[in-house]
């Protein structure tokens, strides 16, 4: 079962279309790198699993809404993809930003 890099993230992934969707490192050299240091991962460490990185990291920005048509049987369903150079940016640090909300208040 793929499990999102992200430490502490909490998402798991399995659960067909209810979950999360998820997205799988980038096989392009320097994409994946800035994925590795977004999830402050190693190469090695993404050998030993299914390494994915699930939606909630990513802007609304660097994901790509697009229709399918399945004419057959007349059903049209959205495929949400990564766009190309799309970094994971947002809650790469959850367990961090949560003390310093209590550190403030
Ligand atoms: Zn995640």
């Amino acid at each position: 079962m793929p499990v999102c890099c992200i430490r502490n993230c909490k998402t798991r992934t399995g659960r067909a279309e209810e979950s999360s969707k998820v997205y799988y490192f980038p096989k392009e050299p320097n994409l994946r790198k800035k994925w590795l240091e977004a999830c402050k991962r190693k190469e090695e460490e993404l050998k030993q699993t299914y390494s994915v990185v699930c939606e909630r990291h990513f802007l609304a920005d660097c994901i790509e809404e697009k229709w399918t048509e399945q004419r057959l049987k007349n059903q049209s369903r959205v495929i949400r993809r990564l766009k190309k150079d799309a970094v994971p940016t947002e809650y790469l640090n959850i367990e961090t930003e949560r003390k310093q909300r209590i550190n403030r208040g």
